[in-house]
């Protein structure tokens, strides 16, 4: 499965959640706290692999799922870019300092495993949306 089948699926799931909390008179605060890792793991077991585990993807105290992936993910399933024989597929639009350009034989990726950023509930509420793909951000080839 591509990233893009991933992105959809994933927005389908996010959606249902998101329609059943309205439908409950839950407001944006309240959404975005019940995307708290803790509630979501226990109430959402299906939206996340991690949750059946009990475990995060990343270190963090209070982890917020709203806005998984991150709406600075930039990817292209063919590729944005051919870097120094290789090709790149995804890269952080922000570049920040907690990401890394990861390079897997051919591939270039865009590493998050040690960046925290779109987790912080904070964040999310900043770039908050009912709609989740409005968010997301996939972008075009650049040659
Ligand atoms: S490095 Fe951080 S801010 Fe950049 S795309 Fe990854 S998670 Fe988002």
């Amino acid at each position: 499965m591509g990233y893009s089948d991933w992105v959809n699926k994933h927005a389908a799931k996010h959606q249902i959640i998101v329609k059943k909390l309205l439908a409950q008179g839950f407001n944006e605060d309240e959404i975005i706290e019940y995307f708290d890792f803790e509630n979501m793991k226990d109430k959402e077991i299906d939206f996340c692999p991690l949750y059946a585990k009990n475990q995060k993807c990343h270190d963090m105290e209070s982890l917020n799922c709203y806005l998984c992936s991150c709406p600075n993910f930039r990817f292209n399933d063919e590729g944005i870019q051919d870097i120094d024989e290789k090709k790149q597929y995804s890269y952080c639009n922000i570049d920040s300092k907690d990401g890394r350009q990861g390079v897997y034989g051919e591939k270039i990726h865009q590493d998050c495993s040690g960046c925290s950023v779109p987790h912080h509930k904070e964040y999310v509420k900043k770039h908050f949306d009912f709609d989740w793909m409005k968010i997301m951000s996939p972008c075009e080839k650049k040659s």
